[in-house]
């Protein structure tokens, strides 16, 4: 999701040129970049994160100005299943890339996704960027390790190599695995079969207490870019001077890794009864714990599945991006209430 989100941004905004990175998979799932491929100033290449032989050639072949490392086994409940790739993917896949970096490239500036899963007890709120880093998820714990690595690897070797938090982000684009795209897919299918007068198939969920602060994938992308681009200069060069030195350490350190998210937060359950809203349904809440069930009417259409239960939940998320919102002048364009708005009807044109 956030990769052609990206490249759509830089794409439109800046004269780069953008290599997509891809696994190499027998059936590619192209959706979300089929729109890009016709552009002359985007390629695509394969490479594996896993692989640091690929990813030593990826960087010293291209020597890239900007690395933008979206690859992830991003999905929490999966990270129990296969704790094991997922520490592979996302913290020594993170170090594959600095590594790269460090030996082939050193003036590339490397962004590390982080995720509000860093912080997985709530000491204070909002969630700022001093928060305490705790893990409730293998995923977790491999992210928090990337931080750790891209940290050392900046004040080792002067990177420019930052690690900012995005807190749950979402789009159209989003994977029907990750709870907001499973409901307004779900919504609109739910829809479809009311209106064709079918007893509709509910959707079943998990835990629909937890809150979670969620945001428009691509307000975040200009946010990462704006921190990819932080004003390092020293006042005695001039920026093209600058740009054919190696960053000194004094530039390096006042590198800020910024907090991405909404400042509101919202549980699953809100999630759920605006998204029915926006499609044109009020639902009404029944039963308790795993009984709980939504309906339209005499329908039901939300149940509690156990099975999207997790070992340990992280129950309350909620961010603020105050500083980077000071400090650099980002600005979220779309609200909570749009986001699903436009995800649900999205799907809802899709189906229909
Ligand atoms: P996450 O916050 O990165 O794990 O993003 P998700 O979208 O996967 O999950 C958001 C929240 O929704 C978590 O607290 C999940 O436990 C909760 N949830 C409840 N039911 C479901 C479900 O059916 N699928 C997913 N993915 N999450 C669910």
């Amino acid at each position: 999701m956030d990769g052609p989100h990206m490249a759509d941004l830089l794409l439109e905004t800046t004269d780069l040129d953008i290599i997509g990175v891809l696994r190499r998979q027998s059936n590619p799932n192209t959706v979300n970049y089929a729109h890009l491929i016709k552009n002359p100033r985007f390629k695509i290449i394969s490479a594996d994160i896993t692989d640091p032989v690929s990813i030593n050639r990826l960087v010293q072949e291209h020597k890239p100005e900007y690395f933008f490392n979206f690859c992830a086994q991003s999905h929490v409940a999966e990270s129990w299943i296969a704790p094991v790739m997922t520490f592979e993917v996302n913290a020594m896949g993170v170090l594959y890339c600095l590594e790269a970096i460090r030996l082939y490239c050193p003036q590339c500036r490397f962004y590390s996704a982080g995720t509000s899963e860093q912080f997985s007890e709530p000491i204070y709120l909002p969630m700022d960027e001093l928060h305490q880093q705790s893990s409730k998820s293998p995923y977790g714990s491999s992210k928090i390790a990337a931080s750790h690595l891209v940290n050392t690897y900046r004040k080792s070797y002067n990177l420019y190599a930052i690690h900012g938090i995005l807190f749950n982000h979402e789009s159209e684009r989003r994977a029907e695995s990750f709870l907001p795209r499973k409901i307004s897919i779900g919504v609109a299918r739910i829809s479809k079969e009311i209106t064709g007068g079918e007893v509709p198939v509910p959707i079943s969920v998990g835990n629909i207490h937890a809150k979670r602060d969620w945001s428009y994938a691509p307000d975040f992308c200009r946010g990462i870019w704006l921190m990819m681009n932080q004003e390092l200069y020293r006042e005695d060069l001039k920026a093209e001077e600058y740009q054919q030195e190696s960053y000194s350490k004094e530039a390096i350190c006042k590198l800020r890794e910024y907090v991405l998210a909404s400042g509101s937060t919202h549980s699953v359950k809100d999630l759920i009864s605006l998204a029915f809203s926006a499609a044109g349904h009020e639902i009404a809440w029944q039963g308790e714990e795993l009984n709980e069930k939504a309906f339209v009417g005499n329908n039901c259409v939300v149940e509690i599945n156990k099975e999207f239960y997790r070992p340990a939940d992280v129950i309350y998320l909620h961010g603020t991006s105050e500083k980077i919102e000071r400090e650099l002048g980002w600005k979220a364009q779309v609200g909570f209430e749009e986001l699903v708005r436009r995800m649900v009807k999205h799907d809802l044109k899709k189906i229909n």
